[in-house]
């Protein structure tokens, strides 16, 4: 879990989606586990929820979708009107469930229950040090040095402090949903790498990494939660206090997320993540548009970005002229995506993710036979899916196949939440665009440009993670470089006035 060099490929690269919910009187369980539906693209391999009724901690975490993983029993037994919820995926070969979570722990001043999105990059050294000091530790994962750290501030401070303490002593990657008796917490690391939202529920408040979950609870959202900032709950979900624990110089929101992982129907860091794509396909044209019979999308994940492109090509032609013709180039779906395949990319050998991208995409032979046809999708990783695509599109009788794609071209992997395969695998690490195209077989291939996704966020390069586009990160990673002075902080404890 921890960051260093490449990952091996039975190493957790986590990415998550965390909930908490603070309740009136009402028992959380069930909308926790209604938001951790409406999360459960953010995570596949495992679920939980851990709840307080006031006296004592309730836990069930099992492996498997959130459907699977709870029965109308276990949600029973969840009492009380506050919890955190958790969904996960780690890439397929590490099936631990000791790194299930909510972690959940009691110790002398209470209990807590930890949901962690993100990856620490120093949790080895913290874990080192704390059991040097004694304590034991069921898991290599890092949410659990977490935990360890801040129930040992809690011996002598009260939670705001103990908070801060732990955060100035971890680095890295972390939106975290927490739960300390039956007080809901939400903290987001000092550079706001992944997202957490807060919302306002008829009769209380909710914590989730995307928006969708609070309108899935029929909630209004109020706010990102700042970079650096705690959210405390009040337990009667009367409220909220919220306390700026650190200050950083810039952000480091992960591009990536707008593209590829989180719903379109969520908004983060204020940005619908809808719009964002469309904006993406419409800089797409701009940059590299080309004049073909149709644009298709590959579905799900490239549709808002054809939609943009599409409209983009109906106002301006492919070398920035006003479009006085036909108006432009025909939208349609010329893939047929069967929704029951899994993600692909989580094929464990490449046999069985080339096999899959068949399962899973079969085209539509009247939306491309004797066509140039221009497909879009968000991203290549290893590039699978867009040879296959490639080669799909042609035997159904396309002309001209095009590709153009919503993301700059992935040269290194993520080591922050985003499962991107290694080095070697990423097809872009050594290989020019006009060497994929020959590779992938495209009559033409374009990325987007970093500089047009950072306009289409409205964000400067500065302030977003741009690790997997450029191989320097905003953290401080053993063996990367990095694309701004990082100062990891020292994990000595702190001095108790700080
Ligand atoms: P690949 O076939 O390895 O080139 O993967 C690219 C496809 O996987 C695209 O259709 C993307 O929408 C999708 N994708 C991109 N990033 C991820 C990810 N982190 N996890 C799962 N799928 C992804």
């Amino acid at each position: 879990m921890n960051a260093g060099g490449d990952h091996a490929d039975d190493e957790p690269r986590e990415k998550c989606g965390v909930v908490g919910v603070s309740l009136a009187e009402r028992d959380a369980a069930r909308p926790l586990y209604y938001a951790l539906y409406a999360l459960q693209h953010r995570g596949q391999e495992s679920a939980g929820i851990v709840t307080h009724d006031g006296f004592q901690q309730h836990s069930h975490v099992e492996r498997g979708l959130v459907g699977d993983a709870f029965e109308a029993g276990d949600l029973e037994s969840l009492a009380g009107s506050t919890g955190i919820g958790h969904v996960r995926y780690p890439t397929a070969g590490s099936l631990d469930k000791s790194c299930a979570q909510p972690f959940s722990v009691s110790f002398k001043s209470g209990s807590l229950g930890l949901s962690h999105n993100g990856n620490l990059v120093n949790a080895d050294e913290v874990r080192e040090e704390l059991a040097a000091a004694g304590h034991a530790f069921t898991s290599d994962g890092d949410t659990e040095v977490i935990a360890h750290d801040l129930a040992r501030n809690l011996l002598e401070e009260d939670l705001v402090r103990a908070v801060k303490h732990t955060m100035k002593r971890i680095h890295g990657s972390y939106s975290l949903a927490i739960t300390h008796d039956d007080t809901v917490l939400g903290v987001r690391d000092p550079m706001g790498n992944r997202p957490l939202c807060i919302g306002r529920l008829e009769d209380g408040y909710v914590l989730a990494s995307e928006s969708a979950a609070i309108d899935t609870l029929d909630g209004e959202l109020i706010r990102d939660v700042r970079p650096g900032e705690l959210v405390v709950l009040e337990p009667d979900g009367s409220g909220y206090d919220t306390y700026q624990l650190v200050e950083a110089d810039s952000t480091a929101h992960c591009f990536f997320e707008h593209v590829y992982f989180a719903r379109p129907d969520s908004v983060i860091d204020d940005e619908l993540v809808y719009e964002v794509r469309r904006k993406l396909g419409r800089k797409l044209w701009e940059e590299s548009g080309v004049e073909s019979d149709v644009v298709m999308p590959v579905p799900d994940s490239g549709r808002a970005f054809a939609t943009g492109y599409a409209d983009a090509a109906a106002e301006t032609t492919a070398d920035g002229g006003v479009r006085e013709d036909d108006g432009g180039i025909e939208f349609a779906e010329g893939l047929m995506k069967n929704r029951y395949v899994g993600r692909t990319f989580i094929m464990p050998t490449q046999d069985e993710r080339e096999r899959a991208v068949r399962l899973k995409l079969n085209p539509i032979r009247s939306t491309v036979e004797g066509k140039s046809v221009t497909i879009i999708d968000d991203s290549i990783v290893r590039g699978t899916t867009s040879t296959q695509l490639v080669e799909l599109v042609r035997e159904a009788g396309a002309e001209e196949v095009h590709l153009r794609i919503g993301a700059p071209p992935i040269v290194a992997p993520c080591y922050f939440g985003i499962d991107m395969a290694t080095r070697d695998e990423l097809i872009a690490s050594d290989k020019s665009t006009e060497e994929i195209r020959d590779r992938i077989e495209a009559d033409s291939l374009s990325y987007l440009s970093i500089d047009a996704v950072a306009e289409a966020l409205d964000a400067s390069r500065a302030d977003l993670c741009l690790g997997c586009v450029t191989g320097e990160y905003p953290f401080d990673v053993e063996g990367e470089a990095t694309d701004r002075p990082v100062e990891a902080p020292s994990t000595d404890a702190p001095a108790a006035d700080d």
